[in-house]
């Protein structure tokens, strides 16, 4: 296990370029990682599955630093049932969502992090748009990080000493909210 939150969570690991990167949660790897070759049924799965139209919008969340990570890693994780189950985040920069011309607008978040909650964003859903940039992330080989277990109970420790919300029901405020 990495020592430091700043090695485990360390945001460059998302794409060649930023930050800062908007983050994806995917509820499973292989909707971007596809299970075949054929590239047309993965960026058709992609565009579906992690890019999924809810409302309209696409939530993301935007991370600069490793910390913010951790703290989208495990404010996502507060709206899951198992909140030390691992985690897939895709990245992607400012810059290729505006080559896709895709706009985004940003939006409060629903974990019980509140500095999770302030990086919250949704891309406005347009599927044209949507298949420009799953077509360009494909095009770079981009890949998915995954968070281990044991990352994530790392992650969990950290913030439990920081007073972070999403690591207890018994606070009533987060302290990551500064
Ligand atoms: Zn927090």
């Amino acid at each position: 296990m990495a020592a430091t939150i700043a090695e485990a969570f360390d945001p460059s690991a998302f794409a060649a370029t930023g930050p800062p990167y908007y983050l994806r949660m995917l509820s499973r790897r292989k909707h971007w990682r596809g299970s075949g070759g054929d590239l047309t049924l993965r960026a058709k799965q992609a565009v579906d599955e992690v890019f999924r139209n809810d409302s309209g919008r696409v939530s993301v969340f935007r991370a600069e630093t490793a910390e913010d990570v951790a703290r989208i890693a495990v404010g996502l994780n507060s709206t899951r049932m198992n909140q030390f189950e691992e985690i897939e985040l895709l990245g992607f920069t400012d810059h290729e969502l505006e080559k896709a011309g895709l706009q985004i607008q940003a939006s409060p978040g629903d974990t019980r992090c509140l500095h999770a909650n302030r990086l919250h964003y949704d891309i406005l859903h347009d599927p044209i748009g949507i298949r420009r940039l799953v077509d360009e992330m494909i095009h770079l080989d981009r890949l998915d990080i995954r968070y281990k277990r044991s990352d994530i109970q790392f992650a969990h420790s950290e913030l439990a000493s920081a007073g972070c919300r999403a690591t207890t029901q018994s606070l009533s405020t987060c302290r990551c909210e500064g």
